[in-house]
């Protein structure tokens, strides 16, 4: 996978976030301030402004620029969160020109740990952790087993929804979701639902350049 790959990874997300951003806000709405939806459009939009100003060479360069830029564009929880995690992945990637399934699945694991580090949240806390911690033991579980690359996004993908889905039962331990107690019990977590569309987008441009 090359900058290129990344470059569509990003794009795909502007269009899917901007695609279900009712959607997302909507959640947001039941749990939250209403928000979620016009943050992740606004930050995905800015991405892919600064990609087409400056189109990075390395996947790493690459998603370190769309992580510096959704910090700078979002101000919720989600920005610093979903920014600080790529940033980290691209960090992580350093500057190879092509990175395998294996060094993403690895570098993914970084961006997971930025987020707790961050967030501080733990599995069942009622999060964006619920959908990528098992999108990311999931992919790196199926790289290890030797799986072919898009059928190990595929699952990855899937494990990323499950985990969203999940969050409906679980009562909310961070963010302002938290304020509600268990009355936030019953709804999907907006972040973990954008988890599953960001690692969705993940598996469709893969499926596309395959
Ligand atoms: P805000 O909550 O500031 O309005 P958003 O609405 O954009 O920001 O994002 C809300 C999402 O952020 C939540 O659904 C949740 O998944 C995620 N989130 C909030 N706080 C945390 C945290 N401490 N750790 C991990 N994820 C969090
Ligand atoms: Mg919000």
């Amino acid at each position: 996978m090359d900058a290129r790959f990344f470059g569509a990874w990003m794009e795909e997300c502007a269009r899917v976030v901007h695609e279900q951003r009712d959607y997302l806000t909507r959640l947001d709405a039941a749990i939250g301030d209403a928000d979620h939806g016009n943050n992740l459009d606004r930050g995905f939009t800015a991405i892919r402004q600064a990609l087409a100003e400056s189109s990075p060479a390395a996947p790493g360069e690459l998603l370190t620029l769309a992580g510096t830029t959704l910090i700078r564009k979002v101000g919720g929880a989600s920005g610093p969160l979903y920014g600080s995690a790529l940033r980290q992945v691209g960090k992580a990637l350093g500057a190879a020109e092509r990175v395998t399934l294996a060094e993403l699945s690895a570098a993914l694991e970084v961006g997971l740990q930025a987020v707790r580090r961050l967030g501080s949240a733990e599995l069942g806390d009622k999060t964006m952790v619920d959908a990528l911690a098992p999108a990311c033991a999931t992919l790196s579980r199926a790289v290890t087993d030797g799986i072919k690359p898009l059928e190990a996004l595929r699952l990855a993908a899937d494990a990323a929804e499950q985990g969203a889905k999940d969050t409906v039962s679980m009562q909310a331990r961070k963010g302002r979701a938290s304020y509600l107690g268990p009355r936030s019990i019953g709804h999907q977590d907006p972040g973990a639902t954008s988890t599953a569309l960001i690692i969705g987008a993940l598996r469709d441009v893969a499926a596309r350049s395959s």
